[in-house]
């Protein structure tokens, strides 16, 4: 279940955005990708989940090249990405939020992922029949995590997810986050900073001005600094 980017190129508009990218994740790990606002994060993101294309390069995952693969088979790939502004839909009632993944990737057994969510996060189960717009940021955080891992079932893709969240709700969204690795998951949070991350992760890296490299720390070197 490794992820394994090479040299990949990515612009926008035609502009080079991600310079030669190598990056990879062992399947089971758990990675961090740190960078300041603007440095590519969610670009990087959204050319794994091919929302953008690749100029040059290649993003394989499992053995399969995804390169050119459309968004929506990667979908069927068991990855998803937890967007950084939620995108629950507000009319919609938290349970409904968290089926809609499933009815789109046409997931035969969604209402059994729907329980495995569930079963790690109760409290969306105790809100599901509210509507989205009822919950606050960081509960809606929580069901946008969810919502990832109905589709999410092999690689997850957290884009910032502990921005703007209160810190009980930060403690509760990371004690979740851990339990994905021991649930199997192979996981990416992109970050401004690891002041969150920074305890769950087996490697980060650091992203600037669209080049990504190592850093140094891993999760066996609590006490450490993380890179420079
Ligand atoms: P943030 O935390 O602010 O989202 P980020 O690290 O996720 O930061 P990206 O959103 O990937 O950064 O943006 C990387 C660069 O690409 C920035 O310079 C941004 O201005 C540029 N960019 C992103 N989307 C577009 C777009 N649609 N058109 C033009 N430039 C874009």
């Amino acid at each position: 279940m490794s992820l394994e980017i090479s040299n990949l190129d990515v612009s926008i508009e035609g502009i080079g955005i991600l310079r030669n990218v190598n990056l990879n994740i062992p399947g089971g790990q758990m990675a961090g990708l740190i960078g300041h606002n603007g440095a590519g994060k969610t670009t990087l993101i959204r050319a794994i989940m091919g929302l953008l294309p690749a100029t040059r390069g290649s993003i394989i995952f499992k053995g399969q090249d995804l390169t050119r693969l459309p968004a929506h088979r990667r979908g069927n790939m068991a990855i998803s990405y937890m967007p950084e502004d939620r995108r629950l839909i507000p009319e919609l009632t938290v349970t409904e939020n968290m089926l809609m993944p499933a009815w789109a990737n046409r997931i035969a057994d969604g209402e059994q992922r729907l329980k495995w969510v569930y079963s790690l996060m109760p409290e969306i189960a105790d809100f599901g029949e509210r509507k989205a717009l009822q919950l606050s940021g960081g509960q809606q955080k929580l069901v946008a995590l969810g919502r990832a891992l109905i589709p999410g079932r092999e690689l997850i893709l957290l884009d910032e997810p502990f921005e703007g969240v209160a810190p009980v709700l930060a403690q509760r969204l990371s004690s979740v986050i851990a339990d994905l690795r021991g649930e199997g998951l192979t996981v990416l949070i992109a970050e401004s900073d690891d002041a969150h991350s920074a305890g769950l992760v087996d490697t980060n890296w650091r992203i600037e001005r669209g080049s990504v490299s190592q850093g140094r720390r891993d999760r066996s070197e609590s006490s450490a600094v993380a890179d420079d």
